[in-house]
């Protein structure tokens, strides 16, 4: 039941305009939901490596909440990150495995090694996909308490 209070566009139905838009927010590490507020502070405000990977508590602009309970993004460094980098890895090995002459040696170093690195630099917009693939897929939806409830 719609009570007419709350984020009607969380509750429109699932479309492949609405997954590219927060796509596109997703990858400019941008608030899924109205796509103004950055996700995370910019390296001249955090003060450690700590606080750069840490998004932001929500959003002031709309009041979306990044981090709906604790240990919310760590599916989203073990599923998405790990699971990009590793699968990505995999499969730029086997395709260099058949379609190259390099040393199987050549092909482990250009694949495997750059991998450490590269989840660190994709760690933000992992977080950052997982938060949009959440919210397209299950919007959590504020409901203000009706006025009969309250009085
Ligand atoms: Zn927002």
């Amino acid at each position: 039941m719609n009570d007419g209070i709350g984020d009607l566009t969380a509750q429109a139905p699932r479309t492949l305009g609405k997954a590219l838009l927060y796509g596109r927010r997703a990858l400019a590490l941008r608030c899924p939901t109205c796509g103004i507020t950055p996700l995370f502070s910019s390296w001249k405000k955090v003060g450690s490596l700590s606080d750069w990977f840490s998004p932001s508590d929500g959003c002031p602009s709309c009041g979306y909440a990044f981090e709906r309970e604790p240990g919310y993004f760590l599916l989203a460094i073990w599923g998405v990150n790990y699971g990009v980098v590793a699968l990505g890895g995999m499969v730029l090995y086997f395709a260099l495995r058949q379609w190259t002459e390099w040393s199987p040696r050549l092909i482990f170093c250009l694949t495997v090694l750059p991998s450490p690195l590269l989840s660190i630099l994709l760690a933000r917009h992992a977080k950052s996909f997982f938060l949009a693939m959440d919210h397209f897929c299950d919007p959590h939806v504020r409901h203000k308490k009706r006025r009969e409830n309250i009085e």
